[in-house]
């Protein structure tokens, strides 16, 4: 129960990573806020999550679109009446040699990745700030580290949390909000199993582990960083990858 009665805001919570630190956060005593387009899988993980014995509060909200974003924390507070931790999870890919980036992909990829941490970390912060307490975990990529082939807008957005990450800590760390990025690989989830089989196979070549990460594994990190054995630690990137990149 390293989180009991905790309220926590996940982003892009319906499915996959987000998902699965939903649910773990639930198992560890919080309350569970899902934002998420899709509000018909963010309400089935809202069942599972009451039937942990957990309150949950799922909204159709477009983490791009910051008037949604302000509404669903005044629902958050009017139910919860306050907010510890924010997870900005959201994200999406739209591939392509950088020669053959469509404007609209780069543009949708920059706007739900990084916008949307912006916007949800924005509105977030100022019921942190009077509260003189949160966490903040900023789900980034080792992509926005190391870069990747067919990838320019998903590691330049990726990097842009990584600094947003450091800048927010710079402003909010006095005042009792630790905000710490996580780093993952490859994690097996609906985004990396689009990925071709032989794109997969040379992955798995270049993780010293040799196995491929599991949402669970994301979400541990995340319960750590989010729970008071974390909080002296703030600013931080920390990578999440079975040794694929090694700093
Ligand atoms: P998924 O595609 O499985 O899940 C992403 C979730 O975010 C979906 O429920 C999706 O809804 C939702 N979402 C998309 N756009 C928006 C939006 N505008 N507003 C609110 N919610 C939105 O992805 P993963 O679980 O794999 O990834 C989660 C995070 O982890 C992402 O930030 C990703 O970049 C990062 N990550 C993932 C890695 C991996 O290997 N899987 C590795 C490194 C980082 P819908 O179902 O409608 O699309």
């Amino acid at each position: 129960m390293r989180l009991k009665d905790k309220v926590a805001i996940i982003t892009g919570g319906a499915r996959g990573i987000g998902r699965e630190i939903a649910l773990k956060f639930a198992r560890e005593g919080a309350d569970i806020v899902i934002w998420d387009v899709n509000l018909e899988a963010a309400g089935a993980t809202g069942k599972e999550i009451e039937n942990l014995g957990r309150q949950a509060l799922c909204g159709k909200v477009d983490v791009t679109n910051f008037t949604q974003v302000e509404e669903s924390i005044n629902k958050t507070l009017d139910k919860f009446k306050k907010l510890d931790i924010l997870v900005n999870n959201a994200g999406i890919t739209k591939d392509n040699l950088l020669l053959r980036m469509a404007e609209s992909d780069w543009d949708a990829v920059i706007n739900i990745n990084l916008k949307g941490t912006f916007n949800c970390t924005k509105a977030a912060s100022k019921v942190m700030l009077k509260q003189k307490s949160g966490k903040i975990l900023n789900i980034a990529s080792i992509i926005g580290i190391i870069g990747n082939f067919g990838q320019a807008n998903y590691a330049a957005s990726k990097a842009g949390i990584i600094a947003l990450t450091k800048t927010t800590a710079k402003e909010l760390s006095s005042r009792g909000i630790c905000v710490n990025a996580v780093a993952p690989g490859f994690i097996q989830t609906d985004m990396t199993a689009k990925l071709s089989p032989a794109v997969q196979e040379q992955m798995l070549k270049n993780i010293p582990m040799g196995k491929f990460g599991k949402p669970e594994d994301v979400a541990n990190l995340c319960l750590f960083l989010a729970s008071s054995d974390a909080d002296y630690i703030t600013g931080q990137t920390i990578i999440i990858d079975g040794g694929m990149v090694m700093v």
